[in-house]
């Protein structure tokens, strides 16, 4: 949609190929990419053939050009430019919800004091913003839906010798590894119970998960005089994406699918079993100790999910380090930025020490 788009810069991790092929495609100003990755040589043609210059991640999401920020980039690494965005007062199409999972109270607070907004792009809260469109404040409750993952109906036994690869077979969404991780633990959906508390200040207690495994429902809204509002689509994020970019316009997309009345024959929907997925009951315990336990629970996640695809620990490894990382902390309440980042840090060095055997 170049008549209505210019894409000023964009931000890649590693993945070099694919931000050569956008700089070929959008010509941006200004990119970036993760100098952790030794692929200089190849990110140094990218930008060379089109004279994009370099530019630190957080410089592009607050340059006086640049006046929505889509905020992809996922895990701890999306909070900095994210905080940075909000305080520079651009609007902030979010992808990363561990940016307001970490520091909610902190990045809220922001949003009001720079007149910046955050407007959700994760299916579930755009399901729910637009459930909330025209609504005043007669929301009694939110549910969540959730897919489910792909082990769904396994057995604990079965959850034990789960493998890196079929943890990545999402049965519905193409997301990145973290995510797709997430989604198979159930972290993904406490992270976003968290998330909707601070996008829509509804209490952690008025927010519900339900498992519906054909994801068509993305999530619903009830109100105080017993009814309830849901958004359905197929799943395809370019619809959120472009609710989001668009706002408060809606613009047909003859690419998006139309709902076939003719296929869908049913919508299932059952309670989540927090027995053979704690992630999901560890997370909502996170949000309610508030504090440093959110951001120590992204951490400690994000630390035990990259030793998973390393193929270092077992895939129910990771609520048991989750859990034990959470037990292990004393929480500061109402932390600043520095308590936040000093927890996350501990949170990931605690992880690592207990897979190498030092603790
Ligand atoms: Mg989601």
């Amino acid at each position: 949609m170049p008549d209505r788009f210019c894409v000023v810069g964009l931000a890649a991790g590693s993945n070099i190929d694919l931000l050569a092929k956008q700089v070929e495609e959008f010509h941006p100003e200004f990119i970036y990419y993760s100098q952790d990755y030794n692929q200089d040589e190849k990110a140094q043609a990218c930008r060379g053939d089109f004279g994009s210059r370099f530019l630190p991640v957080d410089e592009i999401a607050v340059h006086s050009r640049v006046d929505t920020v889509i905020m992809a980039i996922s895990g701890g690494a999306g909070f900095s430019p994210t905080s940075a965005a909000v305080r520079a007062g651009k609007t902030i199409a979010l992808a990363n919800k561990e940016s307001l999972v970490m520091a909610g109270e902190i990045i809220t607070g922001e949003v009001r004091q720079h007149g910046a907004r955050i407007l959700p792009v994760d299916s579930e809260h755009s399901a729910i913003w637009q459930c909330l469109s025209g609504e005043g404040r007669g929301v009694s409750r939110l549910i969540l839906t959730a897919s489910g993952g792909p082990f769904l109906n396994y057995s604990p036994a079965r959850l034990k010798g789960v493998s890196l690869s079929q943890a990545l077979r999402h049965p519905s969404w193409q997301m990145g590894a973290k995510v797709t991780i997430d989604s198979a633990t159930l972290m993904n959906k406490g992270l976003e119970v968290i998330e909707a508390h601070w996008l829509f200040g509804i209490p952690l207690e008025n927010i519900q998960v339900l498992v519906h495994p054909q994801s068509i429902v993305h999530s619903m809204v009830e109100f105080v005089d017993g009814s309830v509002k849901a958004q359905l689509s197929y799943p395809d994020m370019r619809l959120p994406i472009q609710y989001a970019l668009f706002y408060p316009e809606r613009v047909s997309n003859p690419e998006l699918p139309r709902l076939d009345w003719n296929n869908i024959k049913r919508l299932d929907f059952e309670p989540p079993d927090i027995d053979r997925f704690p992630c999901l009951r560890l997370a909502i315990e996170a949000g309610e100790r508030g504090g440093t336990c959110p951001a120590v629970l992204c951490a400690a996640d994000e630390a035990a999910v990259g030793l998973f695809v390393e193929e270092k620990i077992g895939f129910v490894d990771i609520a048991r380090l989750v859990e034990h990382v959470l037990d292990q902390h004393q929480v500061i309440a109402h932390p600043g930025i520095e308590e936040i980042m000093a927890a996350d840090d501990w949170a990931r060095e605690l992880v690592f020490k207990m897979v190498n055997g030092d603790s």
